[in-house]
């Protein structure tokens, strides 16, 4: 199984537990980005996407549910 995850960057808190949780790791804050609250971001490099396997736990953990995790 394959998902694609896809973060609204601009209220995440980079509180990280999305990142704690990932099976696979690849969650990152992305230290290129600053959001309007000031914070890196969490994102997923384009080159890691493909081994997300879907698992939602990110999604679940988010406190503020900003991840969206799409089954593919
Ligand atoms: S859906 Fe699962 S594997 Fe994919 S980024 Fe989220 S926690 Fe990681
Ligand atoms: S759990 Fe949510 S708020 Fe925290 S770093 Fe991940 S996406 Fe951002």
């Amino acid at each position: 199984m394959a998902g694609l995850v896809t973060f609204r960057q601009d209220r995440c808190k980079g509180c990280e537990l999305c990142a704690l949780v990932c099976p696979k790791n690849i969650i990152i804050m992305d230290e290129t980005v600053t959001n309007r609250k000031g914070y890196h971001p969490a994102a997923v490099r384009p080159e890691d996407m493909e081994k997300c396997i879907g698992c939602g736990s990110c999604a679940k953990m988010c406190p503020d549910s900003i991840i969206t995790v799409e089954r593919l």
